[in-house]
């Protein structure tokens, strides 16, 4: 039975290890039969994302093999890395249908301590990574993006609420929500949607800079409606039905995949 994003070309921004969201992503794209490249932030980066690839599961009934997949260097922090690598990703998908942006960054100092303490620098660095870097990417898909597409980020409930050692990401974040429905308004008429997934806490490395992040999770666990975490693959099943046709009339939407904590909390 062919996938929900068979026939579509997604690249996949943010893979850093097999924690990454961005990975459960890409496994998922794949499953569904949608072609996949992805794009990794360093050169330091890249043999794990080999290694990651070279566990995919080889299977008859997709059309991409594991080692067809493009694997394109993206450091967002500027828009001439942003723009060599979507010229390079051109060359081997000259049509894009999907683009995943799962990228942040915040100075550790400025994810702990009083938020008025937060650095001017600190500010610039994590709305530029975080939030800008979706402008960019968004900027240089679309001119791929001939048919229609879909592009899709990740958020969190920071952007709203105050969250303990959040910081400087609250205000990047509702920065990224905002752009969302900028974008989604302007790339409409050309047939490109743009949502973001507002994801629970999932335990990768982004998270990890966050102090008491382990509280935050086990807090969870029995406040929200479900009792419950969420998985990375239970928040790319929301981001491939995002990507695919399924979500053809949704657009500047924020889905939460939370175990319902936006509603109680
Ligand atoms: P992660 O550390 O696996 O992914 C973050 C990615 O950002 C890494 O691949 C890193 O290389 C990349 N990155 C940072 N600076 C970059 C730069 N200059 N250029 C290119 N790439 C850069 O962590 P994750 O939790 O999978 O984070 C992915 C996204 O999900 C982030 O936007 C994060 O805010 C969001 N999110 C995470 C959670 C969570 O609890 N883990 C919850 C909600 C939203």
């Amino acid at each position: 039975m062919p996938g929900l994003l068979a026939g579509k070309n997604v690249v996949v921004m943010g893979v850093a290890n097999r924690r990454s969201i961005a990975w459960a992503v890409a496994r998922a794209v794949h499953a569904q039969g949608g072609r996949l490249a992805l794009t990794y932030q360093s050169g330091r980066v890249r043999p794990r994302v080999e290694r990651l690839l070279a566990d995919l599961a080889p299977d008859p009934d997709l059309t991409q093999a594991p080692a067809d997949v493009p694997l394109v260097e993206c450091d967002v922090a500027s828009d001439d890395g942003v723009n060599r690598a979507m010229k390079k990703l051109a060359r081997d998908m000259p049509t894009l249908d999907g683009l995943v942006h799962s990228i942040a960054y915040a100075p550790a100092n400025d994810l702990q301590g009083s938020f008025v303490e937060t650095t001017r620098d600190g500010f610039a660095v994590a709305n530029d990574i975080s939030s800008y870097s979706l402008i960019a990417a968004a900027r240089e898909a679309r001119r791929l993006m001939a048919r229609g597409g879909a592009i899709v980020t990740m958020t969190y409930a920071g952007s709203h609420r105050v969250i303990p050692n959040y910081n400087v990401m609250g205000p990047a974040k509702a920065s990224l929500e905002s752009s969302v429905r900028y974008l989604a308004a302007d790339l409409g008429p050309a047939e490109i949607r743009v949502n973001a997934v507002s994801a629970g806490p999932i335990h990768t490395v982004a998270a990890r800079s966050i102090k008491d992040f382990a509280g935050m999770l086990e807090l969870l666990q029995t406040h929200t409606p479900l009792r419950r975490n969420v998985t990375a693959e239970e928040v790319a099943d929301a981001v491939v039905f995002l990507l695919s046709d399924l979500s053809r009339a949704i657009t500047g939407e924020i889905v939460h995949v939370d175990a319902g904590a936006h509603a109680v909390t």
